[in-house]
């Protein structure tokens, strides 16, 4: 960290970003946020708006709107910034304009000494984590996204649900692009210790894999229901980024799904997909490879195939 003091600057006070800072608040994430947004009377009422809750929070915190100079001595730098889809715009022209917005926000942040880690929100999540590493030109340890951290609570939510367990004693994970190409391992899907696969088979019939498995799809699009309901998602995706905030500023060696750039592991290269990875103080500190089967490792490969082909497409 760069001092005792714990410092964040949000790039982008949307929902999302808005999502995370009222929840970092309420957990008294870190002595200090700063809100930065290309519309900054917005990034301003923000800040007013939550200084006013200050009285009623259970920690102090110093929030003001700011600058890209303010990155200079924080610790993390979070982006939930970006454009929304336009009728007719295809998904590869709306990640065009996003690394537009990104490259406005970036190199600021760069130029500023910033020498902390970097979190991207924004979506499609995996592109915009690794052009965000290429832009920045940061050790990729230090340059991570939200990935598959939602998808995976979700999942251990739906599980914890079916199974009547506790979701924090359900161990398993949403891996691959934060999109239609994720998927589950169930191979490794876990009640404590004991496979989810072996819980079904010996339970007489009660619990059937097969239903455990659509719980998987249910997850997939569970973001695509929200927005039907109302036009967008946030509260989740708000609470997830503190949680790995937290793991970052805390140095906690937590296990979470985020998106990383993978090098060798699951015979990747240079792309970044939702995995298990151990997070502390220094971002990314490495990424947990999970024994997935043939078929599994298979479904990996293409999800990674998309993502990549999505990159590529961006012409960097
Ligand atoms: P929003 O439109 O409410 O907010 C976007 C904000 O970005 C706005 O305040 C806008 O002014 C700002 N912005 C735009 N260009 C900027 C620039 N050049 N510099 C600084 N700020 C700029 O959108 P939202 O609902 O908050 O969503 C934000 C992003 O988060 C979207 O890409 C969305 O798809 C994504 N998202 C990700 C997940 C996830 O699981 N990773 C979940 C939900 C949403």
């Amino acid at each position: 960290m760069c001092g005792s003091k714990r410092k964040i600057v949000l790039v982008g006070t949307g929902m999302v970003g808005m999502s995370f800072a009222y929840s970092a608040l309420n957990r008294g994430l870190c002595d200090t946020l700063v809100l930065v947004d290309v519309d900054r009377k917005r990034a301003m009422g923000e800040a007013m708006d939550l200084n006013h809750g200050l009285a009623f929070a259970g920690s102090s915190m110093k929030i003001y709107a700011g600058e890209y100079s303010d990155c200079s001595d924080a610790d993390m730098v979070v982006i939930s910034a970006g454009v929304g889809q336009k009728p007719g715009e295809s998904r590869l022209e709306l990640l065009k304009r996003n690394t537009g917005v990104f490259q406005s926000i970036i190199e600021p942040v760069v130029r500023s000494g910033f020498g902390g880690v970097f979190l991207v929100a924004t979506n499609p999540v995996d592109v915009m984590t690794r052009v965000t590493f290429e832009l920045s030109g940061f050790n990729p340890k230090r340059v991570f996204g939200t990935g598959t951290t939602l998808d995976t609570a979700r999942l251990r939510y739906l599980l914890g649900e079916y199974f009547a367990v506790d979701p924090r004693n359900m161990h398993a994970y949403v891996i691959g692009e934060h999109g239609d190409s994720e998927f589950v391992p169930w191979s490794q899907a876990m009640i404590a210790t004991k496979p989810v696969i072996d819980v079904c088979g010996q339970s007489g019939g009660r619990y059937q894999l097969s239903e455990v498995q659509r719980l998987s799809d249910e997850v997939r699009d569970a973001a695509q229901r929200i927005i039907e309901a109302k036009k967008a998602t946030y509260y989740g995706i708000g609470m997830a980024m503190v949680r790995i905030a937290r793991a970052v500023l805390s140095d906690e060696n937590s296990v979470l799904t985020v998106s990383a750039r993978l090098w060798g592991e699951y015979g990747q290269r240079g792309v970044y997909a939702g995995v298990p990875c151990v997070v502390n103080r220094n971002g990314v500190d490495r990424v947990l490879e999970l024994g997935l089967t043939e078929e599994e490792r298979e479904k990996f490969s293409e999800s990674c195939g998309i993502l990549e082909e999505s990159y590529q497409g961006l012409e960097l």
